[in-house]
C-alpha cells in the first residue's frame, strides 16, 4: 500500500505514515454505533464524559455529538510519551477536571490503551471521588499487551499492538489532525 499524504492528493506522500488500519468512515460508523449504545445505557440520566488530553479530543467530539442525551462535559491531561514511542510506566496529571464527580455517572472517554497503566491510574483516581459510576470507553485497545484484561465498557477497535497515529493521537505533537488511524513508519 502506499503511504497516505497528509493533506490531500496534491501533497508528496508521507513517508513517515503507513498503512491505514481505520479508515475515516469506519472511525464515524463505529463512532455512531457506540454514541446509540451509551445513549440507550444511560437513558433517563445525564452521564459527565471526561475526556483525556491530548489524544481523545477528536474522539470525545465525534462521540458526544453522536449521544442523545444531555451530557455534561471535563477533560484531563495527563503525562504521555514525549516524543519517544514507548511506555514510560509513569502517570502524572496535568491538568486535572473542573467538575466535582460525587454523585454524577462518569464516563471516561480514552483515546488508545497501549499497556493499560495510564487507564488503571486514571480508575483509581476518579473512583476516589465518589461518582454514582465510573465506566470507560476506548476508541482503540492493542491486543496482547496488557497483563490483565482492563475493565471497559465500550472499546471501539481492537487494534495489533503497533505504534499508530491520527484522529487525535500523535508523534511529538504532529498527525493528530488526520481523518484516520494509520501506522506510524517513521
Ligand atoms: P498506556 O498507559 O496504556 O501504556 O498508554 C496510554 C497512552 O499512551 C495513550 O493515552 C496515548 O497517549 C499513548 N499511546 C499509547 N499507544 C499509542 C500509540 O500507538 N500512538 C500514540 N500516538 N499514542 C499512544
Amino acid at each position: 500500500m502506499s503511504s497516505p499524504s497528509l493533506s490531500g492528493a496534491s501533497e508528496p506522500p508521507d513517508p513517515n505514515l503507513g498503512p491505514v488500519l481505520i479508515d475515516a468512515n469506519e472511525l464515524q460508523a463505529r463512532v455512531t454505533e457506540l454514541g446509540r449504545q451509551i445513549t440507550d445505557d444511560y437513558a433517563g440520566r445525564a452521564p459527565l464524559l471526561v475526556g483525556v488530553l491530548k489524544g481523545a479530543f477528536m474522539f470525545m467530539s465525534d462521540l458526544a455529538r453522536a449521544v442523545r442525551l444531555p451530557v455534561e462535559f471535563d477533560f484531563m491531561a495527563v503525562a504521555s510519551y514525549g516524543s519517544s514511542t514507548k511506555a514510560s510506566g509513569v502517570v502524572r496529571i496535568v491538568k486535572d477536571l473542573d467538575l466535582d464527580l460525587s454523585g454524577r455517572h462518569v464516563l471516561l472517554v480514552e483515546d488508545i490503551v497501549d499497556s493499560g497503566l495510564t487507564l488503571s491510574y486514571l480508575r483509581r483516581n476518579l473512583l476516589a471521588r465518589g461518582p454514582a459510576s465510573l465506566e470507560v470507553c476506548a476508541l482503540l485497545v492493542k491486543e496482547g499487551i496488557q497483563e490483565r484484561e482492563p475493565d471497559f465498557r465500550y472499546v471501539g477497535f481492537r487494534i495489533p499492538p503497533t505504534f499508530v497515529i491520527g484522529y487525535g493521537l500523535d508523534i511529538a505533537e504532529r498527525y493528530r489532525n488526520l481523518p484516520y488511524i494509520c501506522a506510524w513508519a517513521g
